[in-house]
């Protein structure tokens, strides 16, 4: 019995996780936790039985109390309550499926209980992969992508001891790939919020068609598999079928292709180094007939050599690209932002910044305030 823990269970990754415990009897679900969904997490904790649920505010956490007061289950809040839930002590694999820099801490804490971590959390990585990959080493500690691209890797790389000479990251090009900067200027979040291969939170949804998440998935290859940045060339390629690739040293390119169904990284994770069965839609290469790559448009997309920018600057620079980021994301889905801006902003943020090296945690989050403070300042808001 693999013994799990999940920040985030509400989520896009946290509910697709639960559907994997569903149908393998041998995981168990010891701790849950999440933002304000509290019926959801009332659904899960009834279906699945954890000790102990945290739910982010105080007064959803005290909703929650009400609604299971016939169960046995351990209530917490707040910061607190996600470190609780990550050190829980029955657990031995953390998911971390939450979104943003609020799943530093609570990575460091598992780690640190000698917790192996199912990555989804790229925003962890990204802002301090500095300090989460080293105290992993030290502490024995697996970490475990999730995210579909990383998770191609790291099966490319499974049994190989050859040297990589180069990461072949993919991406689908989002709902907008071929689109002028003139014709983007008029998206609205609706028309950005319909991805055309993958479902998933809405943050995310929209990074994926910025390329903005192809920028954090850059950097967090780099911590992940040890890498230079220009080691690293991300593909555009529409059908997402080869989730990524690795060339090695000797010319040969291993990648990994499935449907796209985020519950294959999941479970891999969850079992490496095993391979469990998984129903579901297969890969029918007779039907597709033809997988295509192209180079991604970086004139149009700026996020993404923003992503290189900020990764070979270092120190605290990708904390502001990615703080940048999801504050202007938040305000272009609040309609206070045109989408073209959500660039332009992460730009001007990493303009303004005078870039720490080495940061501490306390430094990355001063940094992220600081980077919401300079952008709530430049729109007005
Ligand atoms: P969602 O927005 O669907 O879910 C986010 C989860 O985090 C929800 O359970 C939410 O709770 C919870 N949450 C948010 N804020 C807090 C908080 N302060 N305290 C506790 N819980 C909180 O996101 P996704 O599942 O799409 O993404 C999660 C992470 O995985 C992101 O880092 C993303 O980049 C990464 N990822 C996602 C993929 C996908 O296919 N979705 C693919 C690869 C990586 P609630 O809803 O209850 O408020």
């Amino acid at each position: 019995m693999k013994k799990i823990a999940i920040l985030g269970s509400t989520g896009s990754i946290g509910t697709q996780t639960l559907e994997i415990v569903r149908s393998n009897p041998d995981l168990q679900v010891v701790a849950l936790a999440a933002g304000e969904n509290v019926s959801r997490m009332e659904e899960q904790i009834r279906e699945f039985h954890p000790m102990m649920a945290c739910m982010w505010s105080e007064s959803a956490a005290a909703d929650l109390r009400c609604r299971i007061a016939d169960l046995n289950v351990r209530v917490a809040s707040g910061m607190e309550g996600l470190l609780e839930t990550a050190v829980f002590p029955q657990s031995q694999v953390l998911v971390t499926a939450i979104v943003g820099m609020i799943g530093i801490r609570p990575t460091i804490a598992a780690i640190e209980a000698g917790k192996d971590i199912a990555l989804a959390n790229k925003e962890t990585l990204v802002t301090a992969g500095h300090i989460i990959m080293p105290l992993a080493k030290q502490y024995h500690a697996a970490i475990l992508p999730v995210d579909s691209e990383h998770s191609a890797i790291f099966q490319a790389l499974n049994g190989e001891a050859g040297e990589i000479e180069k990461i072949l990251l993919t991406a689908s090009g989002g709902p907008f790939r071929g689109r002028t900067r003139q014709e983007l200027e008029r998206i609205r979040p609706e028309d950005a919020l319909k991805h055309p291969n993958w479902t998933m939170g809405r943050k995310i949804t929209i990074d994926s068609s910025t390329l903005v998440n192809k920028g954090l998935e850059v950097m967090e290859a780099k911590w992940l598999f040890g890498v230079g940045l220009e080691q690293i060339q991300v593909l555009v390629h529409p059908q997402s079928i080869l989730h990524s690739a690795v060339q090695f040293a000797d010319g040969s390119v291993i990648g990994q292709l499935g449907v796209p169904d985020m519950k294959l990284p999941i479970q891999y994770a969850l079992f490496h180094p095993h391979r469990r069965p998984m129903g579901g839609r297969r890969v029918d290469l007779f039907e597709l007939g033809q997988l295509t790559f192209e180079k991604p448009d970086v004139d149009t997309f700026q996020g993404l050599e923003l992503a290189y920018e900020a990764g070979r600057r270092g120190g605290s620079m990708p904390t502001v690209y990615n703080a940048a980021n999801e504050k202007a994301v938040a305000l272009f889905l609040e309609h206070k932002l045109s989408y073209m801006g959500i660039a332009e902003l992460i730009g001007e943020a990493m303009a303004h910044h005078r870039v720490t090296d080495n940061p501490t945690v306390e430094e990355i989050l001063e940094t992220e305030r600081l980077t919401y403070e300079f952008i709530t300042g430049r729109i007005g808001v």
